[in-house]
């Protein structure tokens, strides 16, 4: 019932089912369709990662299984790679006051579209699906690294975003950005509200969640007194048991529910003129989507998006005191799973994956695990004074290029779904209320037969006129409480406000139709 809890989770506005079922059959939107050449695209969409040099370590692809990292097979076995691959892309900002105040000089370069190039020593080089130049706008950044991991949640395909670099490398900037220059989470809220908007024929139901990974324990930043959650195992895959989720009804609910979670995380300095954060924020989308009029109930897909800003990847040699220390090694010991995680996928062989190794890991072992699309992007400065670091930041996108994804659509095919428990619970409800209003029901008389009521009916009007005014009031007071739980229920379930019954998902929404999503306007009106 409404208000109940599936896996102990709390919710503000509702219960939740993360209950899913995934379909075999896995279609695979951006997997190539054939062969390729050593510079064409990895997927549909990017180039294909490959060392431009013999002295860079050298990426392949390969068309059955992953490669090992740094092997040096030859470039034209790219041109068998048929699988899609997470997405990786690195990151160019440009140099700092601070860093050109100190008379830093740029040591790495984006050479090209796909190529990372070393100043001093041009044979070193790294090739990724794209490189971003420190001009790039976070606008274009989503447009090639995670707008079709956005669209491919709304149709039903986890998807993870993630920033990786050094503190101060523009992580922070890329995934939240500031007002003049929105950042993933924003730009990727926008798109969700616009695909909603472009599909008539589906209805969604959106749950935000928004937790920190602070020295391995995991903290619910909209629920402060959710602390150290532990994660949890079904058959559908991982989730953290307690995380607090909100409904949420417009675009604009989403940044409002940020900064309060912002407010409560673990920031410190490990540098005295720089406040960097401590922990990995995950900010999760959970998208449920079910047709729309005439087909209503069938093929509920359900899936997550996570949105990902890590803590800065630097070595932990540059933490001073005892506290930032222990942080450092934590901080590490996830960020150092992920790469063995991310290296061990990429090796065919491996039968262990340590995913159990750290939060981070074991929190995204469901979207890392093969299911979901992977967008990894790398934020890097140029600077000479960060050189070392920068390389191993390439160094780890250059391996996270080989994980191997088999996205796969999530399928609700029973009665978990919360969007079909609402569905279901409206139903009942204005059944219950169409029966009120004939008359035929009364509160006290729900299970009686039809003669049994109409003796009690005829006792009641035998007890007088007081006692029928007072049943009439009880009734009307039934009906208005009837009323009110089926408009709460309603403005949960977002639809379109076009008219046309297309049940297709556009790939990406429309940016000539006005973006005014007050909430009257997004509540649907299917009671009516
Ligand atoms: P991180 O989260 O990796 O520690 P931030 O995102 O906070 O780093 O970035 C550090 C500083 O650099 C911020 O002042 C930010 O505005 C600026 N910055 C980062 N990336 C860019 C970029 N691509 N263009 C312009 N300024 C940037
Ligand atoms: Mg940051």
């Amino acid at each position: 019932m409404f208000g109940s809890s599936y896996r102990s989770q709390r919710h503000s506005a509702s219960s939740v089912s993360p209950f899913r079922s995934r379909k075999s059959q896995a279609p695979k939107p951006h997997a190539s369709k054939g062969p390729l050449t050593s510079s064409s695209a990895s997927s549909s969409r990017f180039p294909s990662s490959h060392a431009t040099a013999p002295a860079a370590p050298t990426s392949t692809s390969s068309g059955v299984r992953p490669l090992p990292v740094y092997s040096t097979v030859p470039e034209q076995a790219e041109s068998c790679k048929i699988k899609e691959n997470v997405t990786v892309t690195v990151r160019f900002r440009p140099l700092s006051p601070r860093e050109i105040n100190k008379g830093d000089e740029i040591a790495w370069y984006a050479d090209g579209d796909s190529i990372v190039r070393n100043e001093h020593n041009p044979s070193v080089s790294y090739g990724f699906d794209r490189v971003f130049g420190p001009a790039t706008t976070t606008r274009h950044v989503y447009d090639v690294a995670a707008e079709h991991i956005i669209s491919g949640a709304m149709k039903g395909i986890d998807g993870t975003v993630f920033a990786y670099g050094v503190t101060s490398s523009g992580k922070t900037h890329t995934m939240h950005g500031e007002q003049k220059s929105p950042g993933v989470i924003p730009l990727a809220v926008k798109d969700v509200f616009g695909i909603i908007q472009e599909t008539p024929g589906r209805e969604f139901l959106l749950r935000v969640s928004y937790l920190e990974i602070y020295n391995e324990v995991i903290n619910d930043l909209l629920d402060p007194t959710g602390q150290n959650l532990k994660i949890r195992e079904d058959a559908e895959g991982t989730y953290v048991e307690g995380i607090k989720e909100e409904v949420v009804l417009s675009p604009a609910h989403v940044p409002s529910l940020i900064a309060a979670g912002e407010e409560h995380r673990h920031v410190g300095s490990n540098n005295i003129n720089l406040l960097s954060s401590r922990s990995h924020t995950n900010f999760t989308l959970t998208i449920e989507s079910s047709p729309h009029g005439e087909n209503e109930g069938e093929d509920v897909t359900l899936s997550q998006l996570h949105l990902i800003d890590l803590t800065g990847s630097e070595s932990s040699k540059t933490e001073t005191t005892g506290l930032r220390r222990k942080e450092g090694s934590y901080i590490n010991k996830s960020l150092l799973t992920l790469g063995t995680v991310i290296s061990k996928l990429t090796d065919g062989k491996a039968t262990h994956i340590p995913y159990r190794d750290s939060k981070l890991t074991r929190f995204l072992q469901s979207s890392l695990s093969g299911h979901g699309r992977i967008s990894v992007i790398c934020t890097v400065t140029p600077a000479s004074s960060n050189s070392e670091e920068t390389h191993n930041t390439l160094k780890f996108a250059h391996r996270s290029k080989h994980v191997e994804v088999k996205a796969s659509q999530n399928m609700i095919m029973d009665e978990k779904s919360l969007i079909k428990k609402y569905q279901k619970e409206i139903s009942s409800l204005k059944e219950e209320l169409n029966q009120l209003k004939l008359g035929m029901m009364g509160n006290s008389y729900t299970n009686s037969s039809a003669e049994e009521e109409y003796v009690n009916l005829k006792l009641q009007l035998e007890a007088g006129q007081v006692k029928l005014q007072s049943r009439l009031e009880e009734e009307e007071e039934a009906k208005a409480a009837l009323m009110g739980r089926i408009q709460r229920l309603t403005k949960l379930i977002l639809v379109s406000t076009k008219n046309s019954m297309s049940t297709n998902i556009p790939d990406r929404p429309s940016y000539h139709r006005h973006h005014s999503f007050r909430e009257d306007e997004i509540i649907s009106k299917i009671t009516q």
